[in-house]
C-alpha cells in the first residue's frame, strides 16, 4: 500500500493544510517520507459531523454485526503483512518481536471485544416487571439497558504503536460500545496510523456500516486535539501519554459547555515492595528479574517499576548490589522519539541531583539511546523531596531504604495515585503485607504478588487504571474487556409497549440475553 501522507475522514483520503508531520526514525534521526499535512478545526468540524451521523445507526447495529466489523477490523490489519511491522519499527526504534507481538495484540483485543459484544453481558439489561397490584402504589414496567455514549476522540500512544493507537484499546472498546470513533494520530508514528487507518476503512466499507464510524485525523494536539475534545458532537475521550497532556485535554473537556468524561492514562512510577523474609530467601533472584523488568522495551512503559521500596538491612543491600552488578551489562536502547529520550535524560538528571546514583546500564552509542539508571535513596530523604516521585519515563528506577515497616507505610501514604503495586513476599511476610493492603489499594488500580507489573493482560479481569495522576477517572480500566464501560451509559424505558422496546428489553427476550428479572440473574 503506497502511503499517502493524508487523513482519513470517513471514506476520503484528505490532504491537510498545516505543517507537515514527518516520521523521525528514532535509531538514525533520519526523517521518513512522506510528509503528513496537520489539519486544523475544518477538518476536525468535517469528520465529527460524520461520526455525528453515523452515530445512530451505528449504535443500534446488531450485536453481531459489530462483532463481525471489529473481527473485520482485525483481518484487515493482518493482510497488511510485512509493511506494517517494517514501518513501525522505522517510525518506533521498537524491535521486530515487540512490534509482531504487539500487533497480536492488537488483532487478538478486537477479537476478544468481538466476542464481548456477541455475549451482549455490555449490555446490562435490568427488567422490574409491573406491579399494578401493589400497595400503597402500583409499580411501573421498568427496564433498562446500557447504550452508547456518542463518538469518542481518541489519542493515539506514543508507546504502544498498534496496542494504543488507531486500533488499539481505546478504538476497539468504544467501537465495541458502538461509538463511532475520530483518532488524532499521534505525530511520532503517522505511517504506521495511515496503514492502520485505512485497513479500518476498509472494514467499516466492506460491513456496509456509515463512514463516520471511523476517521483519522493528523495535526497538533494543541489545534487539533482541542478541537476534537471541544466539539460538541465528541461525547468521550481516550487518552494515553504524559500528565499535562491528559490534564489540558481534561481541562478542556471539562470546560466545554456540556462538560464530557476524559479517560486519560497518564502517568505512574509502580511501587514495588520487597518484603523482609522474601529478600532474606532471594534478593539476587528478584534483583534479577527487577532489572529484566526495568530494562524491558526501554523501560518505555507506563507500568515500569520506578521506585523499589525496602526495609534497609544487609538483605536490601545485597538486591541493590545484584542489581548494580546486572545494571552494566544492560545495553542502551533507542528510545520511541528524540521528545521522548531528551525527557529521559532530564529526568534522569534531576534523580542525579536529588538521589545516589547506584549504576548505570551501558553506555549509549548513536542517537536517542536510553541508557539505564539506578537510584538510592533514604526514606526520610524520598518524604521531604517531590522531585524523587516525578515518572522519569524510561529505564530509570529508585530505590528507597525505609528504617523500619513504619516507614514502609508512611512512603506509601505520600505515593500519588498508581497503576499498579508489586508485593513481593513469602509465608512470613503476611501480616506485615496485610497490614499494608488497605493503602495500596487506596493507591493503585491492580496489585501484584511475587510478579512484575510490565506485561499487562487482556482479559476480563484486567484494571489498568488507578487513581490519579495514573489515570484522571479512577473508575474505569483501559485494558481489558471492562473498557467498554467507559463508553456506555444507563437508560430506563417505563410502561413501553413491546413493539417500542430495543430488542434487548422485549418481553420474548430474542437477544438470549441473561437478563436481571425482578431481582433474579436469568439462567
Ligand atoms: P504527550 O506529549 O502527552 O502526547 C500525546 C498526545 O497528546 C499527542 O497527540 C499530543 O499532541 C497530545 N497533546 C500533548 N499535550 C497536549 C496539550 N497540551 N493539548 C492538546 N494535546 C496535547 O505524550 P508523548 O508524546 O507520547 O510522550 C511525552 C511524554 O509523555 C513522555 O516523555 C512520557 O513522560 C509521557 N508518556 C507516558 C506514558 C504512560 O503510559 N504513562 C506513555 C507515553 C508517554 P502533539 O501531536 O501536539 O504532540
Amino acid at each position: 500500500m503506497t502511503l499517502t501522507g493524508k487523513m482519513l475522514i470517513g471514506q476520503q483520503l484528505i490532504c491537510g493544510n498545516r505543517e507537515a508531520i514527518r516520521a523521525i526514525n528514532p535509531a538514525t534521526n533520519a526523517a521518513l517520507e512522506p510528509a503528513y499535512l496537520g489539519g486544523d478545526g475544518e477538518y476536525v468540524a468535517q469528520a465529527c459531523a460524520l461520526a455525528w451521523t453515523a452515530f445512530d445507526p451505528y449504535r443500534e447495529t446488531s450485536l453481531e454485526a459489530r462483532a463481525t466489523f471489529l473481527e473485520s477490523i482485525a483481518s484487515h490489519i493482518e493482510a497488511l503483512g510485512d509493511e506494517l511491522i517494517e514501518r513501525a519499527i522505522a517510525e518506533t526504534g521498537l524491535p521486530p518481536a515487540r512490534i509482531q507481538g504487539e500487533r497480536g495484540r492488537t488483532c487478538g483485543q478486537l477479537r476478544t471485544f468481538a466476542r464481548t459484544v456477541r455475549a451482549g453481558e455490555w449490555l446490562d439489561v435490568r427488567v422490574d416487571t409491573a406491579q399494578p397490584q401493589r400497595q400503597p402504589l402500583p409499580r411501573p414496567d421498568l427496564r433498562q439497558r446500557h447504550i452508547a455514549l456518542g463518538p469518542v476522540a481518541v489519542f493515539g500512544a506514543s508507546n504502544f504503536p498498534l496496542a494504543f493507537s488507531v486500533a488499539g484499546g481505546d478504538t476497539a472498546s468504544a467501537l465495541a460500545a458502538g461509538c463511532p470513533v475520530v483518532v488524532k494520530a499521534h505525530g511520532a508514528h503517522p505511517g504506521t496510523s495511515e496503514l492502520v487507518g485505512r485497513a479500518m476503512a476498509q472494514a467499516v466499507k466492506a460491513c456496509g456500516l456509515p463512514e463516520g464510524v471511523f476517521s483519522l485525523l493528523y495535526g497538533s494536539g494543541r489545534e487539533v486535539g482541542i478541537a476534537l475534545v471541544t466539539d460538541p458532537r465528541i461525547k468521550a475521550v481516550g487518552f494515553t501519554g504524559s500528565r499535562s497532556g491528559g490534564i489540558a485535554l481534561t481541562q478542556a473537556a471539562q470546560a466545554r459547555p456540556e462538560p464530557i468524561p476524559v479517560y486519560a492514562e497518564m502517568s505512574s512510577i509502580n511501587p514495588v515492595y520487597l518484603f523482609p523474609a522474601a529478600l532474606a530467601a532471594r534478593s539476587e533472584a528478584l534483583a534479577q528479574g527487577f532489572v529484566s523488568s526495568l530494562t524491558q522495551g526501554a523501560g518505555q512503559f507506563c507500568t515500569n517499576p520506578g521506585l523499589v521500596i525496602g526495609v534497609q538491612g544487609p538483605d536490601l543491600d545485597r538486591f541493590i548490589r545484584r542489581a548494580a552488578d546486572l545494571l552494566p551489562n544492560c545495553a542502551a536502547q533507542t528510545m520511541l522519539t528524540p521528545g521522548i529520550s531528551s525527557a529521559y535524560d532530564s529526568g534522569v538528571g534531576a534523580l542525579t541531583e536529588h538521589a545516589n546514583l547506584a549504576a548505570t546500564g551501558l553506555a549509549a552509542n548513536g542517537p536517542n539511546q536510553g541508557q539505564a539508571h539506578l537510584f538510592v535513596t533514604q526514606a526520610s530523604d524520598f518524604l521531604a523531596n517531590e522531585h524523587l516521585q516525578a515518572e522519569v519515563f524510561g529505564a530509570a528506577s529508585l530505590i528507597v531504604a525505609c528504617a523500619s515497616h513504619e516507614e514502609v507505610r508512611q512512603v506509601s501514604e505520600h505515593l500519588e495515585g498508581q497503576l499498579t503495586a508489586t508485593l513481593h513476599l513469602d509465608e512470613n511476610d503476611l501480616p506485615s503485607a496485610k497490614a499494608l493492603l488497605p493503602v495500596l489499594e487506596r493507591k493503585a488500580g491492580r496489585l501484584l504478588v511475587n510478579g512484575w507489573p510490565t506485561g499487562v493482560e487482556v482479559c476480563e479481569a484486567m484494571v489498568h487504571g488507578g487513581p490519579y495522576p495514573a489515570t484522571s477517572d479512577s473508575r474505569s480500566t483501559s485494558v481489558g474487556t471492562a473498557a467498554i464501560q467507559r463508553f456506555l451509559r444507563p437508560v430506563c424505558y417505563q410502561d413501553f409497549p413491546d413493539a417500542l422496546l430495543p430488542g434487548a428489553l422485549q418481553h420474548g427476550n430474542p437477544l438470549l440475553l441473561r437478563r436481571l428479572l425482578d431481582g433474579q440473574r436469568e439462567a
